[in-house]
């Protein structure tokens, strides 16, 4: 017979009945009353880990002016946006980590749309909340995208890249951030989608309806098609953020349209202000559809906010201020070389005409620059003796002529 020492005091197995005995003064309990013991607190008295910064699932819940400073050091401008994404970022997360008791309010998902020009700053801004989160982000440009069967990309890509960006941690991915690019260009073309069979547009967004509406989606983990006998893996979308981005071309006449309506069917008599230079703050979830987005995908981006089109000033400052800023990463390279790169203020002004005489905006910063250092970067590492190079306007203004790069973008 067992000692008494050698069996569990809850069930009377022995130790070679169960996987573990654990030794209390003088009794043991095995591994399975445990887990048993375990639950039954559990019913009793919930789960009542100790609240700390970090919520359940380890995300580290900031404020929204948290958010805001944060973006602040690397996203210039923009305010409005900023503060939109921060308090729905917030509130995202902490829809997450909320314990749904069976008679408590569910906070249901927002998902965001970020309508501006091209380079005003809409992916910088998601990777950037991905970045302060450390929860996986991946990009998925809407372009590509097609409904299953056609030529292009499944929609379901769009998770294996999260997979991927989540090192195919699952549970990682199905909390992360994703940036749909380019969303404006699956708009309907025409308002009556029975005409014609519409691949591009309307078939890609209810696809994408069942991403963004939180679902269980299996996707093969090597992306791809999908094939029979492929191994899928499942992820729920349902606390995955999505943030959409689109230029949305033209939508100011939209825009403008409804506002003169609405005037006219109110009869407010026209008194109404409308800063016409800045139709964007009027946008609103009837723009978007007749713009050509089913209302399916308006309904399941409630969050609309807008970017402003960079000045001058914002143009200058996004060279020198950011984190990450153009200025401060070409100084790394120099230094790493131990050269101290010195680049008047009159080049800066010089850099922003450009970039606004090409029309490229703040994406073409970062060619201009390499075009004006390109040559130093390629001959001063050689020359032992150099410790200095100081940049100005007329060193700037021979190696961007020398560059070609204006010729490259005086076509468009
Ligand atoms: P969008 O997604 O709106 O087309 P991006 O976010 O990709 O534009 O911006 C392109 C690049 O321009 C960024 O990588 C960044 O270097 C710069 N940029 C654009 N807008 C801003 C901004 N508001 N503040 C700082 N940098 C910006």
């Amino acid at each position: 017979m067992a000692r008494k020492s050698d069996v569990c005091a809850f069930c009377g197995r022995k130790a070679n009945e169960v996987r573990l005995l654990i030794q209390g003064i003088d009794a043991q309990i095995c591994d399975s009353c445990a887990k048993q013991a375990y639950i039954i607190i559990k019913e009793q008295f919930g789960d009542d880990k100790p609240k700390s910064k970090l919520d359940s699932k380890g995300l580290a819940l900031k404020k929204p002016a948290e958010i805001k400073d944060f973006l602040d050091q690397y996203v210039i401008g923009q305010d409005e946006a900023k503060r939109t994404l921060a308090v729905a970022v917030y509130n995202h997360y902490k829809r997450i980590s909320q314990k749904v008791e069976a008679d408590e309010v569910e906070i249901e998902k927002s998902n965001i749309i970020l309508v501006g020009e091209t380079g005003t700053g809409k992916t910088l801004l998601a990777r950037t909340i991905a970045k302060m989160l450390n929860v996986p982000f991946a990009i998925a440009d809407a372009t590509v995208l097609t409904e299953a069967g056609y030529v292009g990309e499944d929609v379901e890509n769009i998770l294996v890249r999260l997979l991927q960006a989540a090192d195919f941690d699952v549970a990682a991915a199905e909390r992360g951030i994703v940036f749909i690019d380019e969303i404006d260009k699956i708009a309907r073309k025409s308002d009556n989608p029975s005409i014609t069979r519409d691949v591009s547009g309307e078939g890609v967004q209810q696809a994408m309806l069942k991403l963004l509406e939180g679902s269980v989606v299996n996707v093969p983990p090597k992306g791809g098609r999908k094939h029979p006998e492929q191994e899928m893996i499942a992820i729920n979308t349902k606390d995955i953020l999505f943030i959409a981005g689109g230029a949305f071309d033209g939508i100011e006449r939209l825009i403008a349209a409804r506002k003169r309506t609405n005037v006219i069917g109110y009869g407010t008599g026209g008194n109404e202000v409308i800063d016409k230079d800045n139709m964007l703050q009027y946008l609103s979830p009837a723009d978007l559809k007749k713009f050509g987005l089913i209302p399916e995908i308006v309904g399941r981006l409630p969050i609309i906010t807008h970017l402003n089109p960079l000045d001058e000033v914002a143009l200058k400052r996004i060279l020198t201020e950011p984190k990450n800023a153009l200025v401060k990463q070409f100084s790394k390279l120099f230094a790493m070389d131990h050269i101290n790169l010195i680049i008047k203020d009159e080049v800066f002004d010089f850099i922003v005409e450009k970039a606004i005489e090409f029309k490229v905006g703040a994406r073409g910063l970062r060619s201009i620059m390499e075009a004006i250092l390109n040559d130093a970067m390629f001959e001063l590492p050689s020359e032992i003796t150099a410790t200095e190079l100081v940049i100005d306007r007329e060193y700037a203004e021979a190696k961007l002529e020398k560059s070609g790069l204006k010729k490259l973008h005086a076509g468009d």
